[in-house]
């Protein structure tokens, strides 16, 4: 099997690097392709950085009503091949045809906002700021730009910066998850289509090795990470110490809290999805279930009869609500995960470890899990699972369930169900979390708004999608203009 190509100056080409690893189907173990690897895969982000800095110099000249005509071509074809499209995501990640399809809408919702940038992009203009002297503040690209990716969205996460930054005039390389690059490689076939300058976008393969080279190229003058905190936190201090401007979202541990007056049998059904959609391999994922009050009987047999409707299975296969984990390794932790806290004393309710999915022996499958009576000071608690497993504790106000949410490492999401709007108020503004769902189980931005997280889940200022991207891949410019009336001509 030959190893993949990187899409570098308008062509693809072989990877200078011989290393590979195997990208595989974590429902079959079927290996899917080879992805290069390794150290000579800086060579590959050097050669893409070249290219991109040349036609940087071009496009940042094209109009912005010009520059976003791509956009609509690339949304065309996305909408057309959505079919194809999601199968690959299926087929590399994991999750079920339904989600693919999900998250490639989500990608296009963000290229529809993009194509606003004409508008969004408008700086100010003051006329007589002083006596014959005019300011204006002006937007201008930033230059060559870099995302770097999950594996747990293969598609949607590329897109919370790739329409923004190649709207506002950079040029910008893509570096994959090596467990799911199949997904862009399908992407750049339509990019391929596009009336681009040669080396505007690249895709580049690899691991550490490629990122590294990311963050030490003096002509790589913004980076877009999104991935697992430690990691996040790297990319954030080494950029940045570099010189470089860094966006980087990190992991998540996602509380929701239901109140005695919530709809329970609403709640149960959104909080279900919530917490074993995509697996639970989502950073805006339920983890850790927090009821207050006495009804908390009816809420956990509401949702135990809601998750044993669901069923795991291949994702393209029908009737599937949750697909495998992306590797056996994360298969084995959520599993010793789960055995650790009913060791440290937690009541397993539902055991999702050891699943028979007929067809599918070798596939990385976990059921669904809820644990009752977690230990709150433990590491199933805190830490993030990234797996099928809900956490069920109950506390006695609504005060101490925020302080207890406040009081974690990460700040993603927090989620209240309630039918009180002074419940709701509260809750909106006292939670430390940059996305917060009243009465909804995933509270994930719309392309409008910024992808927020606080604390643990995000380093830096500006987020991804929306205005934010658009701040983030400019630069302002103060231009202050003074014209005399003596100056001007008679004709
Ligand atoms: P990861 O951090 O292992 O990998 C992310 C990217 O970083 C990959 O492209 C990988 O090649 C690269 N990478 C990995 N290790 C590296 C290292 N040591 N040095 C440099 N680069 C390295 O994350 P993952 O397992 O692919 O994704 C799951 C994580 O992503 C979870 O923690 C999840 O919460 C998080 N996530 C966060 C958001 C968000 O918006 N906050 C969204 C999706 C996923």
């Amino acid at each position: 099997m030959n190893s993949l190509k990187n899409y570098i100056n308008g062509q693809w080409v072989e990877s200078i690097s011989q290393e590979t690893i195997d990208v595989i189907n974590p429902a079959t173990q079927e290996v899917l392709a080879k992805v290069p690897y390794g150290e000579d895969t800086r060579k590959d982000v050097a050669l893409a950085t070249e290219a991109a800095s040349k036609a940087f110099n071009e496009w940042r000249n094209v109009p912005v009503m010009k520059r976003v005509q791509v956009l609509y071509q690339l949304k065309t074809l996305m909408e057309d091949n959505t079919a194809a499209l999601a199968e690959i995501i299926t087929n590399e990640s994991g999750k079920t045809r339904a989600e693919s399809i999900g998250e490639i809408k989500r990608a296009i919702e963000n290229i529809e906002v993009a194509c606003g940038t004409p508008m969004l992009i408008a700086g100010d203009f003051i006329e007589d700021i002083a006596s014959g002297i005019d300011e204006m503040m002006i937007r201008q690209p930033i230059g060559v730009s870099a995302c770097i990716t999950p594996f747990n969205f293969p598609n949607m996460i590329v897109f919370w910066f790739l329409p923004y930054a190649i709207a506002t005039g950079n040029a910008f390389i893509v570096k994959p998850s090596e467990k799911v690059p199949l997904t862009m490689m399908k992407i750049f076939e339509f990019i391929d289509q596009l009336d681009l300058p040669k080396g505007l976008l690249s895709l580049v393969h690899g691991g550490k090795d490629s990122v590294d080279a990311i963050l030490e190229h003096p002509e790589i003058k913004a980076i877009s990470f999104v991935g697992s905190t430690p990691v996040a936190r790297y990319i954030y201090s080494k950029g940045t110490a570099n010189g470089k401007r860094v966006q980087a979202q990190g992991g998540a541990k996602n509380p929701v809290l239901i109140l005695p007056d919530a709809d329970i049998e609403m709640s149960s059904k959104i909080i279900a999805d919530s917490v074993y959609g995509c697996a639970g391999q989502r950073c805006l994922a339920a983890s850790t279930i927090i009821t207050v009050g006495d009804e908390k009987g009816d809420i956990k047999e509401a949702i135990y009869e809601t998750v044993k409707l669901r069923t795991t299975g291949y994702g393209l296969d029908a009737g599937v609500h949750m697909g495998p984990v992306i590797t056996p390794e994360s298969k084995a932790r959520v599993e010793r995960l789960i055995q650790q806290g009913v060791n440290e004393g937690a009541n397993l309710l539902l055991d999702g470890r050891n699943p028979s999915i007929p067809g599918y022996a070798s596939g990385n499958f976990l059921n669904p899990t809820i644990l009752e009576n977690v230990a709150l000071d433990k590491e199933l608690m805190k830490t993030e699972i990234f797996g099928p497993v809900m956490s069920l504790i109950s506390m006695k106000s609504i005060e101490e369930a925020i302080a207890f949410i406040n009081s974690g490492q990460y700040g993603n999401m927090a989620c209240l169900f309630t039918s009180s709007g002074a419940s709701a108020r509260k809750f909106r503004n006292e939670a430390n979390a940059g996305n917060i769902g009243i009465n909804i189980g995933v509270a994930a931005p719309m392309a409008q708004f910024p992808f927020s997280g606080w604390k643990d889940s995000f380093f830096g200022d500006l987020h991804g999608q929306g205005k934010h991207a658009i701040e983030f891949f400019t630069q302002t410019k103060v231009v202050i203009e003074r014209w005399p009336k003596e100056w001007s001509r008679k004709f």
